[in-house]
């Protein structure tokens, strides 16, 4: 594999562009087509800047394979091609005050929470800064948008992967999206979603990115959180808490808890007071969703009235919940479905 261009800082794209022995303009005009989401070869420079970069940089990192739209409410679903062969999949979900991309951080998961398609397979590969950008450049640019008149308004990083497992590359990737001369998201636009790696979510409370930062708990004690979440085994939800209270002081935000309703687990009236008792008093929002079941798992999604009268004892118990809506199911709209299911069709993940 070559190397990448989108991984590059706008500074280290002006070094690079002076080795070359290129004008300072270019490295503008360079920028600007990559945040439009060209492929290199499509770069409006002389033809002899176009080869020398072609010649040590991927032409499209990051290549839509194939366009998922769901009929019951209009989710697209991506297949992504990386350039050695891997696939990654998004989602980009239409809601009325905007389009939410979903991103994916590395080829696959290690963390192996039991619900979860992406682990199926483990880990293959962390996701550079470029391929994480390269997903909302390739979607923007495919769904009409340019620079200033953006379709992707809302970013999160809840696809395959744990953001926290890849911390480097994640930040680099978040300050390109937030930048003026790049994608210029705010930080409100943005939620990073994390299995609660506790010491990274207290460094990143330092980083300066106040985003929506989102916690998936799945469980209201260790114990119960161990069955479906094995990194429960290496941090207690009392660390995690601390660490969000951590996160507030520091920036301010308000925090989310992710709690997937799973028949017979934690969907019982019992789990929804004692989740109340638990968060109660604190600055946090929890979201509810059921189950996206799993072919490859035996867990099953909680019934639809379970579900709402688990949100009814929250709220009267005074916590700020709500219960989302399950997208695109029709299409794999869990994360690692669509990998998994072409991974059947491509048994080593990979296309040739
Ligand atoms: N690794 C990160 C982000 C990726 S998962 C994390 O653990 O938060 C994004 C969210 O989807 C998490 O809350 C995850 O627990 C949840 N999730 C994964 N598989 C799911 C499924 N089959 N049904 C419902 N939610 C699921």
């Amino acid at each position: 594999m070559k190397e990448i261009l989108q991984d590059l800082s706008r500074e280290e794209l002006n070094t690079l562009i002076e080795q070359l022995g290129e004008k300072k303009f270019r490295a503008g005009q360079v920028y600007l087509g990559l945040m439009q989401g060209k492929k290199l070869s499509e770069l409006n420079v002389p033809a002899s800047l176009r080869a020398a970069l072609l010649a040590r940089f991927e032409d499209e990192p990051v290549r839509i394979l194939e366009t998922f739209v769901s009929q019951e409410d209009g989710t697209k679903k991506y297949l992504f091609a990386l350039a050695d062969g891997n696939l990654i999949e998004g989602v980009l979900m239409k809601y009325k005050y905007g389009n939410t991309q979903c991103v994916s951080t590395q080829v696959g998961c290690r963390m192996g929470c039991k619900f979860c398609a992406s682990t199926l397979g483990g880990r293959l590969r962390d996701l550079t800064s470029g391929e994480i950008l390269g997903q909302i450049l390739a979607v923007n640019r495919s769904e009409g948008g340019t620079l200033k008149d953006r379709a992707v308004t809302n970013v999160v990083l809840m696809g395959s992967g744990e953001p926290f497992d890849n911390y480097d590359n994640v930040i680099k990737f978040l300050r390109h999206l937030t930048a003026e001369e790049g994608i210029d998201l705010s930080a409100r636009n943005i939620s990073l979603s994390t299995c609660g790696l506790v010491p990274e979510m207290r460094r990143f409370a330092e980083e300066g990115i106040p985003l929506n930062l989102t916690v998936s708990l799945h469980a209201v004690t260790d114990e119960e959180r161990a069955r479906t979440m094995p990194i429960a085994k290496r941090y207690k939800i009392s660390e995690i808490l601390e660490a969000c209270a951590n996160y507030f002081e520091r920036t301010g935000r308000r925090y989310i808890f992710e709690y997937t309703l799973i028949s017979g687990e934690n969907a019982d009236e019992a789990h929804a007071l004692a989740l109340a008792k638990l968060l109660k008093g604190r600055p946090c929002h929890v979201n509810l969703i059921r189950l996206n079941a799993v072919k490859e798992r035996s867990l099953r999604a909680a019934e639809e009235q379970d579900a709402k009268k688990f949100l009814e004892v929250l709220e009267k118990q005074g916590i700020s919940a709500t219960l989302r809506r399950s997208m695109g199911s029709d299409i794999g709209g869990a994360c690692g479905q669509l990998r998994a299911q072409y991974s059947q069709i491509f048994p080593d993940g990979k296309i040739s």
